[in-house]
């Protein structure tokens, strides 16, 4: 979870992943964006200004995302809800630049800076930002997977050379640290291989019409994916609002993706607008092969094996009555002694990928009401007794109540058909 206030004390005109104004500092000239958690977004919703630079796909999935937000009114005895986009400000602020190509952006007259963004083995578009001028040299990681084969190939990458080799010196690194510790049991995590490995040994010794459903609560699983439908060879169901955010990550245009079996509202304009490739976009939308398309692994058609639609959405084969044969597979952190460290969105960005989302809280006044509301209309008091430890818990976190993603946890806690693995972002 980014705890992170976006001020860089080396280039002090620039902000990166937080972007609410702060009095006591002067206005940025640059932001920067390095990736789509939305603990990354803060205040991005209302920035007018000035440009925000970011990879391609980052880019893209910002300009679709759609979050809701809903707040109980007592007073009229109604929901409340607003819709935050950032399509209409960011098609113009977010600029989307190359991974690998150091790329000079002018602060003021006489005053620019040297950027050079490097993957950062995270979700689809995570990046980190080398940034040079002035003499100042600083890196910052946003979220890292840090292991070990990634670490080595970044000592590897050309513009980090005399960095990593010690013909240079950075001024200061800027490091995510939600799981750099030695504590137990985050101090040894598996490697995301060694997830995938655990998760496809199981599915492997399920009957060949066994259908899964992968719980992709945010981005971040599209290696496990690309994994998990090769393996199978079978292709993974997205409902509308996920199948329009990655299809925007492919340069084919909307006739081809149809091609590809990934529907998007009909219109022959590419989705992708940078022009830039996007590493992951053919293995999940597909290319062009010749003069035929070759699907990727994501599709809009029900009729596959594996699904990470979002529920509700009226899927046939998931939102059926009865989905009992449906073998449901949840991402965690880690095990130790047998025991499952759940997810938590640790990483940030718990249920990015759905399109319902938060209600408000309100405060401690709104929360006594809405348990007096709970109180009055629910009978069953086991439940009423996990509505209110919930909305409890709420207000000691961060006051907003996730309408589906708490719901749906526990729905999954107690069933049996359950793969738990290794795979968490
Ligand atoms: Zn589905
Ligand atoms: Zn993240």
């Amino acid at each position: 979870m980014s705890t992170f206030r976006g001020v860089i004390a080396e280039f002090p005109h620039i902000r990166i992943d937080y972007f609410r104004q702060q009095p006591e500092h002067k206005a940025p000239l640059a932001c920067f964006l390095s990736h789509v958690h939305s603990d990354h977004l803060a205040g991005l919703e209302s920035l007018r200004a000035p440009f925000v630079y970011c990879s391609a796909a980052t880019k893209e999935i910002l300009l679709r995302l759609e979050r809701f937000y809903y707040r109980i009114n007592f007073a009229k005895g109604i929901l409340e809800s607003s819709n935050v986009t950032y399509d209409r400000s960011m098609r113009k602020l977010a600029k989307a630049l190359p991974l690998d190509t150091p790329t000079l952006i002018e602060l003021a007259p006489g005053n620019s800076i040297r950027v050079t963004l490097i993957d950062a083995n995270h979700c689809v578009g995570a990046v980190m930002f080398l940034i040079e001028g002035n003499g100042k040299a600083i890196l910052y990681t946003g979220d890292i997977r840090a292991e070990e084969w990634w670490v080595n190939s970044i000592v590897q990458n050309p513009v980090l050379l005399p960095y990593s080799l010690g013909n240079r010196e950075l001024d200061c690194m800027y490091l995510d640290t939600t799981f750099a510790t030695k504590k137990e049991p985050y101090r040894q995590f598996p490697s995301k291989a060694q997830g995938i490995q655990e998760l496809l040994d199981k599915v492997g010794e399920y009957p060949r019409d066994t259908i899964f459903y992968f719980h992709s609560w945010t981005f971040g699983y599209e290696n496990v994916w690309i994994a998990l439908s090769a393996f199978l060879h079978s292709r993974i169901h997205l409902d509308e609002y996920r199948a329009r955010v990655y299809g925007s990550l492919s340069t084919l245009n909307k006739r081809q993706l149809r091609e590809a079996g990934l529907d998007v509202p009909a219109s022959n304009k590419p989705l992708q607008e940078s022009g830039l490739e996007i590493r992951e976009a053919p293995a999940l939308c597909g290319f062009r092969n010749g003069n035929h398309i070759q699907p990727g692994c994501l599709t809009s058609q029900e009729d596959v094996r594996i699904h990470s639609c979002e529920r509700g959405m009226g899927c046939s084969v998931l939102d059926r009555d009865s989905n009992a044969e449906i073998i449901h597979i949840i991402p965690i952190v880690t095990r130790t002694d047998g025991v499952d460290i759940a997810e938590l969105g640790a990483g940030g960005g718990k249920g990015d990928l759905d399109q319902k989302e938060e209600l408000e809280s309100g405060g401690v006044g709104g929360m006594d009401k809405l348990l007096e509301l709970c109180a009055a209309s629910i009978d069953d008091e086991r439940l009423l007794a996990k509505v209110v430890a919930l909305v409890r818990r709420t207000l000691i976190e961060d006051g907003k109540l996730d309408l589906d993603m708490q719901l749906q946890k526990h729905i999954h806690d107690t069933q049996d058909d359950v793969l738990r693995n290794g795979t968490a972002v």
